[in-house]
């Protein structure tokens, strides 16, 4: 059964580890994903896009092979399934659709109309005993075709969207979405420290979890922060691995056209990132 993803991400923050979001796209991605995490016994987070929701055929087509993948395959670690960067219609077409856990991006609004929108959003989730984040400054990069410039957030502003009882909260401190250009200039460690200090026990949420350093990783994790959003990098694997299959001409040997067969390389590649990610993150074993 899916769960809200607040009880995980309280946990997480108590045991100075993180859970991975991972963004999933079709049948494999989920399945690869939702199996690596029952190996290791760790706790997830299945992302979910606008784009790849209609690319799946709609939220309800989603929670539908999402719940019968957990049912099927045995799965007993916690599991939620969350909106990535939903718009305020969204959000509730996924508390309807049943997803356990929503992102409200109201970072483009004006601070008040996102503190409407917010705390409208929060109480129709909790209701429903789903689990709700919020984001304060934009987050760079190109997600959806929207295109943030990588702002650090104001911990005030932190501060106020965080006591309207979101339950984790997503504030853009350098990080950005997709690969990481080559002057990059880094996390932002001070403004981290100073959303945290203004927001407490709340959990924080660092999107663009590709191609960030494995020590700035540790060192989010350790000045608070509970989740972390890999999404390109499970891409970029499952591709590679597909172009290699290919390109060895493996498709052209016996029944190697066999799409199960086609996909089975990047399936193994995403397995190996996400499980990468978990063991750098922490959460292996902490299902
Ligand atoms: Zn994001």
């Amino acid at each position: 059964m899916l769960v809200s993803a607040a009880e995980m991400l309280k946990k997480a923050k108590a045991g100075h580890y993180a859970v991975g979001q991972f963004n999933i796209n079709n049948l494999e991605w989920t399945k690869a994903i939702l199996q690596t995490a029952q190996e290791l016994n760790s706790p997830v987070i299945l992302g979910v896009s606008e784009g790849a929701g209609k690319y799946m055929c709609g939220y309800k087509t989603v929670v539908g092979m999402v719940n019968g993948m957990l049912e099927e395959m045995n799965i007993t670690v916690p599991v939620a399934l969350h909106l990535d960067h939903g718009s305020y219609e969204h959000c509730y077409k996924c508390l309807e659709a049943g997803f356990s856990s929503i992102m409200f991006d109201g970072s483009h609004y004006p601070i008040e109309e996102n503190v409407a929108k917010t705390t409208e959003l929060v109480k129709a989730a909790h209701d429903k005993g789903v689990s709700i984040e919020a984001e304060v400054g934009a987050i760079g990069g190109e997600e959806d075709g929207v295109i943030g410039m990588g702002e650090c957030a104001d911990p005030e502003e932190c501060k106020k969207i965080a006591d309207l009882g979101v339950d984790f909260l997503a504030a853009g401190i350098g990080n950005i979405h997709g690969k990481y250009p080559a002057n990059w200039k880094g996390l932002s460690f001070e403004t981290l420290d100073a959303v945290q200090k203004k927001t407490g026990d709340m959990p924080l949420v660092l999107h663009g979890g590709t191609g960030i350093p494995a020590d700035m990783i540790k060192k989010a994790i350790s000045l608070g922060v509970a989740k972390i959003n890999v999404n390109t990098e499970c891409q970029l694997s499952f591709t590679a691995a597909t172009r290699k299959y290919i390109e060895e001409g493996k498709d052209q040997q016996g029944k190697g056209y066999d799409p199960r067969k086609v996909l089975a390389p990047g399936f193994e590649a995403i397995k190996a990132t996400v499980k990468e990610k978990m063991e750098l993150f922490g959460s292996v074993g902490k299902a």
